[in-house]
């Protein structure tokens, strides 16, 4: 699919140049981009479409299982987990949303929890301990993602940060939930962006903070951070970027 989308973007002329952006300067113009390798783009209107990270906890174990049993995304890979006992990582609203979502496949849900209580909303709060299907282990966070084979989570190790009790937990996925960090930090200082890091665009529309530079995808969405999405604002910025050169000349 993506050769056919690159294949359509070629017929329409457009230079691909492979490369990662190190830093940018938008206070001249044309803008500047420069690029890993030590060459320099240039351009009158920018698209940021960089996108966002899903934070891990950063195990090797939970590395070499993704996508085999541990995910970042209840949304995309909850459907696979059906009938199975499931963990959630983390303790704010994302988690919970999480959690919440995978009660519709799973047997049952276990949040895990470093803290001994919830960073979440009263509101999601609620909701999750009003649900039979989910069950909470404080104070604790996993130091292992167990495999029997290596090609499917069967559960996790975990270490109880207060009593300091190791103890494994029968499990036939892990979702960490632990927060997103949007790709933005080349436009520190120069773009206006959320408390998150996220670029913030107009309401109706996605202009940045700066005339001739749009903001798409996860980069600018801390709330959806959805394929379809990402390509609906995607196709929003190229028709701004479209106007915006239109109206320059
Ligand atoms: C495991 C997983 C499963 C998912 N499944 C689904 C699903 O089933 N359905 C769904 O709708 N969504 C799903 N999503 C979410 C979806 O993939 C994202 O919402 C979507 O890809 C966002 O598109 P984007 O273009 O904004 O960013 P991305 O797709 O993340 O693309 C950003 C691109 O920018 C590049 N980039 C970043 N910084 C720089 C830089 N400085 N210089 C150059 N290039 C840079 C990155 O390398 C990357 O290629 C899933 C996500 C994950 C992680």
């Amino acid at each position: 699919m993506m050769d056919q989308f690159r294949a359509q973007a070629e017929r329409f002329e457009t230079e691909f140049v492979n490369g990662h952006v190190v830093s940018v300067d938008l206070d001249q113009r044309p803008f500047v981009l420069n690029i890993e390798s030590g060459s320099e783009l240039s351009c009158d209107s920018l698209i940021i479409a960089t996108g966002a990270s899903a934070r891990w906890l950063g195990l090797d174990s939970e590395t070499q299982l993704r996508g085999r049993g541990v995910s970042a995304c209840a949304t995309c890979d909850g459907f696979f987990f059906r009938d199975r006992v499931i963990g959630v990582v983390g303790g704010g609203d994302t988690a919970i949303e999480e959690a919440l979502f995978l009660t519709k496949f799973g047997s049952a849900v276990n949040v895990i929890h470093r803290r001994d209580e919830l960073r979440a909303s009263r509101f999601m709060q609620e909701r999750a301990f009003n649900n039979d299907k989910i069950n909470f282990i404080w104070d604790s966070v996993v130091d292992e993602v167990l495999s029997e084979d290596g090609t499917a989570v069967n559960g996790v190790r975990l270490h109880n940060v207060k009593s300091d009790e190791v103890k494994d937990l029968e499990l036939g996925g892990l979702f960490i939930a632990i927060g997103h960090t949007p790709n933005t930090g080349i436009f520190n200082g120069q773009l206006d962006m959320n408390d998150e890091g996220y670029i913030k665009t107009q309401l109706r529309g996605t202009q940045t903070s700066i005339e001739g530079v749009f903001a798409c995808g996860d980069a600018a969405d801390s709330i959806y951070r959805q394929a379809v999405t990402a390509a609906g604002t995607g196709c929003m910025s190229a028709i701004d970027a479209e106007r915006w050169l239109a109206f320059r000349e």
